[in-house]
Formats: C-alpha cells, structure tokens, sequence
C-alpha cells in the first residue's frame, strides 16, 4: 500500500478552501499536521465564534484526506486555542488570565515521568487543605492521568448549562482531570495534538471554587504543553519534583529552567523517594544517594522544599485509591508531605506579595 506522507496530505489540503477563500494547505489557521502509519489528525485553529463558518472546511479537510490512498483514519478538529508561537510584546490581558474563582494557580511539574509526580499533587494538596486552605487539583497529565485512581473516582462530571463542568468533591478537594474526559484506551496518536484544547478546556470551563490554591498535575517534560499552561494562566509558581538519581536531577533543570524562561517563579524543588526506610527494622539506607536534589536546588538557586521517603505504604495506600494523607494522616511520611506544603504556602504568601511582570513566551524553533 502506498505511504502517506505529509506533503501528500498537504496537496491534498490545498483542493479545500477556506471561508477566506485561501487554499487550506496555505492557511495559517492549519495548525497541525500528523501522519502516522496512515492515520491522519489535523487541527485548524479558528476563533470560537466562527466555528459553524469553518465547519465546511472541515468536513472539505476530512474528505479530500480520506479519499487519499492508504489513509486508514482521518480526523480533522476546529480548536480555539491561543498561538503558541511568538506571544506579542505586549500580550493582551486574556493571555494569562485568572481562573475565576481560584486565588492562586501552582504546577506541579517533573522533566520526567516516573517520579512522583501525581502522588506528590495529590498528597501535597491534601495537605494544604490539612493546613486549613481551599483546595482543587486538576490533573492535565494526558500522557497518563492518574488522578481517577489516585482517588478511586472515574466519573464524567456532571456540567452545568451544558457547558460549565462541576468538580466532583473527594477527601475535601475539588478534582478534575484529562481522566474523567478521555477514555483509557484513546490512542497516543490522538493525545498529542489534542494537550492544548483539552488543557484550555479544563481551565476554562471548570466551575471552580472558592479555592485559595488549584493545584496543576502537569504533563511530565518541558514541552508545548508546560508552555501553553505558563501563557493562559497566571501560575502564582511551581513545584519542580525530582528523585536523587543523576539523570532525573538534569530533566529537573529543565524543569526549572523552562519556568523560568516565562517567568514562572520556583516555589521550590522536591526531592521524592529521597531514601528508604525497611519497615522491619527501621533502618534509613539512602539507596540513590540522597541529597542531590537539595544540593542541585542551592546550585540552581531555587528553594529546597523537602525530601519524601521511598515507602511502600506511600505506594500501597495510593493504589488503593486512599493517598497516605487521608489513610495515615498521622504517619512519618504524611509529616513529609506537610512540610513541603508548609514551604509551599509560605513560599506562595511571600510571592503573592510580589508583582511580576506577564510573562512573555518566545518558543525557539
Ligand atoms: P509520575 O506522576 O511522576 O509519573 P507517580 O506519582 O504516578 O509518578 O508515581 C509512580 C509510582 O511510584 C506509583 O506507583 C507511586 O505509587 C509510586 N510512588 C511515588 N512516590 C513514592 C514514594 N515516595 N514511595 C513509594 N512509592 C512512590
């Protein structure tokens, strides 16, 4: 059979035309392009309200796709996001706005998955709540949203209006997540170009509130999705988690580097399966030689928010859809969550004190 390629799909596109009256392949509103092993996904990126204008294109778009030799599929998507190209020097207000009914709005973020991450979000925002704040977490980690089982939760919300979504309440916290939207089993194909929309449609449609914190279980990297989060919100910081080894130590710096590069200010590093403590005898072995992350965090100058022990409850209780926090609030290892939430809400007190500029996003090609 012959290969689809993408100039194939782009000749293609150029049949179609737009409500502007300009080919689609030459169209600045053809955003995305994937071609993988016959399956095609396209994304036109127009202004919300003229959606029922665009829809003939799309419908053109999907067409003159499938008709193409060895295309299996073909999905063509109107999305309304932002341009994640060069931001205007002077971004309208719109750009990183506040989400209504939520004070401040902090990441959760790692350079790689794997280490903790959404079991950090989940108990850490917990333990904000423990520390008498009004908590939400979202998780947009689309690559493998863990929240519905972190939570025993697999719901769809319910929506308001048909158009707001309702948070349900668990432990306290109000939740969303790209979990309780898109089944399991979507293909990775479909995920990728679908972050941005689904990321600004959770932030942007959620009935959120009163919160003082919304607490974002990031996607794990430093790609399009990280950035797109750092332009529409006004992120208040971020929590950049690590584990002590080497490698995961360098995806870290990323992490931090790319906050910082938009502006986006370090609430602080975590340094989690920190070390091991044998629940027979007690004993402390330091298994990944601990202490990297704090001594990574002085170097890059960013604050050092605490160490979480490798624990087998910390997992067990987690997979059991009950978090440590709520399961065993009086545990050695929900007091290492309350600490890094104690940095975390002082560090957000003295930041919300500080003003700062709206960042400003230059994606180097
Ligand atoms: P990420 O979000 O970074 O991909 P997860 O939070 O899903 O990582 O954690 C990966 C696995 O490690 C999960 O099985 C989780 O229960 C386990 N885990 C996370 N932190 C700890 C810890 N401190 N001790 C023991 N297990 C942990």
């Amino acid at each position: 059979m012959a290969e689809v390629t993408e100039s194939l799909v782009r000749s293609a596109l150029s049949t179609v035309k737009t409500p502007e009256g300009v080919s689609l392949a030459a169209s600045q509103a053809l955003t995305g392009v994937v071609v993988t092993n016959g399956k095609i996904y396209l994304s036109i990126n127009v202004d919300a309200q003229q959606a029922k204008l665009w829809e003939p294109t799309r419908q053109a778009a999907e067409n003159a796709v499938k008709a193409l030799e060895g295309v299996t599929s073909a999905l063509v998507a109107l999305t309304a996001e932002h341009k994640a190209s060069v931001a205007p020097a002077n971004p309208p207000p719109s750009r990183a706005a506040e989400i209504p009914g939520v004070k401040s709005v902090i990441a959760v973020a790692s350079g790689k998955g794997g280490v903790g991450k959404s079991t950090l979000s989940m108990n850490l925002s917990l333990a904000l709540s423990a520390l008498g704040l009004k908590v939400g977490l979202l998780d947009v980690d689309i690559y493998g949203p863990s929240l519905p089982r972190l939570a025993g939760l697999h719901q769809k919300p319910e929506t308001e209006n048909d158009r707001l979504m309702i948070p349900p309440e668990k432990f306290g916290l109000q939740l969303m997540s790209i979990g309780f939207l898109v089944e399991e089993d979507t293909p990775m194909i479909w995920r990728g170009p679908m972050v941005m929309t689904a990321i600004t449609q959770m932030l942007r449609e959620v009935k959120w509130g009163p919160l003082d914190v919304l607490v974002v279980d990031m996607p794990p990297g430093t790609g399009d999705a990280q950035l797109t989060m750092a332009q529409q919100v006004n992120l208040a910081g971020a929590v950049v988690v690590s584990t002590p080894q080497d490698m995961a130590l360098i995806d870290a710096r990323r992490g931090v580097a790319m906050f910082e590069k938009v502006n986006v200010p370090i609430l602080g590093v975590v340094e989690n399966m920190a070390y091991f403590v044998c629940p027979k005898c007690g004993e402390r072995s330091d298994i990944f030689g601990h202490g990297g992350a704090h001594a990574e965090a002085d170097k890059l100058g960013v604050p050092f928010l605490g160490e979480i022990p490798l624990h087998m409850k910390i997992r067990e209780l987690s997979d059991a859809g009950t978090p440590v926090m709520v399961a065993a609030p009086e545990s050695e290892q929900a007091a290492a969550y309350l600490r890094v939430a104690e940095g975390v809400k002082a560090a957000l007190e003295k930041a919300a004190g500080i003003a700062r500029p709206a960042p400003r996003i230059v994606m180097e090609q």
